[in-house]
């Protein structure tokens, strides 16, 4: 069997975008690394959106960009600007296909199915499989989107809409999320948060369908794709070992308010690769802790009050649309925390801290 210097586990985001940014930087001229990934081909299968707050390697894999966005509750909508931080979406199919072009330069890059066809004794191991070990109250963002086409013109492609609260909220949060990548197309999703008892949530075609009809009115569009997908919103169990650190959703890449990661884990590739030389002597790369620690706290409002998360969404984006977006990426500072937190409602938040 083969020894490798570097095993990443899980060629999806994390260990591609990792695979990636070591390639690009040369880290790999003189090392072998195996790549474990048990799918037959890659396609298309997410769109990874976010404002892009940072710089990252893939801005040609931008499906498109938007600097206009907006957000609604029943009667009232929000319309912000995102100018200095434009929201960028990735189409997981171009991704794939270029850092697999990439890699297949490289023939000390080697694909495997399954981890027992290598020996990982003397490696250092980037393992991207998560540890769930969910429990009957632990939340999940759950979604359904499908791509949708339009016969005539149909959606302002200037503007995307991030949260449409003026749907069924059956005891949990939900919303609509829509992405109008031209004037005919358009990814719409609907997103719950919830702790996922309620199999009716899990009826998305439908919903989608019904959102499609009565609230946009629109009856004539085809479905050119579909994704799915549930993004724990509490952390995995996945521990660090000396010869193995975790990546993506199982490294904790997650923020754990808003199911972003994308960013995360590209910041998270840097890190190793600007540390690789001396990465078992590293410090763990985190989501800052202040983060951690109020989304803590969102999250149980979100279970103890979820009627009144439409409002505090809504609220939210008071501030200005620079300073919620700072804060909503990890970036901003205390300033701009304290301007987020002061729109919150106080003894919900208070009660939230000390009660479980
Ligand atoms: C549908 C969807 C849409 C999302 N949209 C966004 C978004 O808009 N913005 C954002 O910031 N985040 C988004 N996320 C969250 C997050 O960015 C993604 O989940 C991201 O793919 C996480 O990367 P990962 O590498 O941790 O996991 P994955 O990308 O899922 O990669 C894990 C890999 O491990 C492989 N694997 C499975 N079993 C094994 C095994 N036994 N051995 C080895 N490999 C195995 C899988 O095939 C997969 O390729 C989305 C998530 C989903 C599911």
């Amino acid at each position: 069997m083969k020894d490798f210097d570097y095993i990443i586990i899980g060629g999806g985001c994390a260990g591609l975008s990792l695979a990636y940014e070591l390639e690009i930087h040369k880290k790999l001229k003189n090392k072998t690394l195996a790549i474990i990934e048990p799918r037959n081909e890659y396609k298309r299968d997410k769109t990874w959106s976010f404002w892009k707050i940072i710089p990252h390697n893939f801005d040609d894999c931008v499906k498109k960009c938007w600097k206009n966005f907006s957000i609604n509750v029943p009667n009232k909508t929000k319309f912000l600007d995102c100018n200095k931080y434009p929201y960028q979406s990735i189409d997981s199919g171009l991704f794939y296909k270029k850092v697999n072009e990439k890699l297949k330069q490289n023939k000390n890059i080697i694909f495997f199915k399954n981890i027992d066809e290598i020996n990982t004794k003397n490696s250092f191991i980037f393992n991207s499989l998560p540890e769930l070990n969910a429990n009957n109250n632990d939340l999940w963002q759950h979604f359904c989107g499908v791509e949708i086409e339009t016969k005539n013109n149909f959606f302002d492609d200037e503007i995307i809409n991030l949260m449409d609260f003026d749907c069924e909220q059956r005891k949990s949060v939900h919303f609509f999320y829509t992405l109008p990548f031209t004037k005919n197309k358009a990814l719409i999703e609907t997103t719950w948060l919830s702790i996922m008892n309620d199999d009716s949530e899990k009826d998305y075609e439908n919903q989608i369908k019904k959102y499609l009809e009565n609230h946009l009115n629109l009856r004539d569009y085809k479905i050119n794709y579909k994704e799915e997908g549930a993004i724990p919103l509490f952390n995995p169990s996945n521990k660090s070992e000396n010869n193995k650190i975790n990546i993506g959703t199982a490294g904790g890449m997650t923020r754990l308010s808003t199911g972003y990661t994308f960013l995360n884990i590209q910041e998270h590739s840097k890190f190793i690769r600007e540390n690789l030389e001396n990465i078992n002597k590293t410090k763990v790369f985190t989501i800052d802790k202040k983060y951690q620690f109020l989304d803590k706290i969102f999250l149980r409002v979100i279970k103890k009050n979820s009627e009144i998360m439409p409002d505090i969404f809504f609220k939210m984006f008071s501030s200005s649309s620079n300073t919620v977006i700072k804060f909503l990426s990890n970036k901003s500072n205390i300033l701009e925390d304290f301007s987020i937190i002061l729109k919150m409602p106080k003894w919900t938040f208070i009660k939230a801290l000390f009660r479980n």
